[in-house]
């Protein structure tokens, strides 16, 4: 049990890098076509950027159907990736971009500073150069805005 919840914490956690990569390298690289919904002004309720969450999804059901079919503990890893998903559509879709009916506002200082940080990931427009490509983990603003104001320059 403990080593379960072990892997799963690890997963929770790793999860925030390979989010922080796939969204610098992948998203604002070649799948730029699908994340770019993201960085232009909303129509619907949903866009062609949320097709990542379901590869997300569909990853994570894969790990636990193959750990349950007997490669423990591969499902707690698969719930590492679901929570993320979770945690992630809540404070990105929900607390950030209040894309829901109902706008849950970001009050404590670990919700208000990732808030600001993704605000700021949107204050650039288009693919390249772009700062603050974390979700769960917000550098202090300070070196986001540095970083802001050389990408400007260049
Ligand atoms: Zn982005
Ligand atoms: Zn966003």
């Amino acid at each position: 049990m403990i080593l379960n919840l072990a892997v799963f914490l690890c997963t929770l956690t790793a999860m925030e890098g390979i989010g922080y990569l796939a969204h610098r390298y992948i998203m604002h690289g070649w799948g730029w076509f699908l994340h770019r919904s993201h960085h232009e002004p909303h129509l619907g309720a949903l866009e062609t950027n949320d097709l990542y969450l379901l590869a997300l999804a569909l990853i994570a059901l894969a790990l636990v159907a193959i750990g349950r079919a007997g490669h423990a503990p591969l499902q707690w890893v698969g719930a590492g990736v679901a929570a993320f998903g979770v945690i992630y559509v809540i404070i990105h879709d929900g607390i950030v971009h209040r894309h829901w009916p109902f706008r849950p506002r970001p009050r404590n200082p670990y919700l208000k500073r990732l808030y600001r940080a993704h605000m700021l990931h949107h204050a650039l427009k288009g693919r390249d150069n772009n700062v603050s490509f974390g979700f769960l983990y917000a550098p202090p603003m300070h070196k986001i805005k540095q970083q802001l104001r050389a990408r400007r320059r260049g």
